[in-house]
């Protein structure tokens, strides 16, 4: 799977996701003029620490009543912590190196 396929994974399944949840066209709207004042790799560290502030919120409230040996839920905020944690490491390296290259 390349990157675009990945992105268009995940896509299709918060698109269903936010549907549950009820998101609105206008928090969508909000979400965009936020990001679109942002450079690429101020949006990228942006979405990524959006998405790990949401992961730990509820890694956090599963965790505290979650009592089942093999939890599909455990194994996806483990998955999700692992990936965004790699990917904020990732980032703020290549930040701190940046600004060392101005
Ligand atoms: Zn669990």
């Amino acid at each position: 799977m390349n990157a675009v396929d990945a992105l268009n994974l995940t896509i299709a399944r918060t698109d269903a996701t936010a549907d549950l949840y009820g998101v609105t066209p206008a928090e969508l709207d909000a979400g965009a003029k936020t990001l679109a004042g942002l450079d690429w790799q101020e949006r990228n560290a942006f979405a990524a620490s959006s998405v790990l502030g949401t992961i730990v919120a509820i890694a956090g409230e599963h965790q505290a009543e979650c009592r089942r040996p093999d939890c599909r839920t455990c194994d996806a905020v483990r998955s999700g912590l692992a990936t965004t944690l790699a990917g904020l490491r990732t980032l703020k390296r290549e930040t701190i190196d940046r600004g060392r290259a101005r």
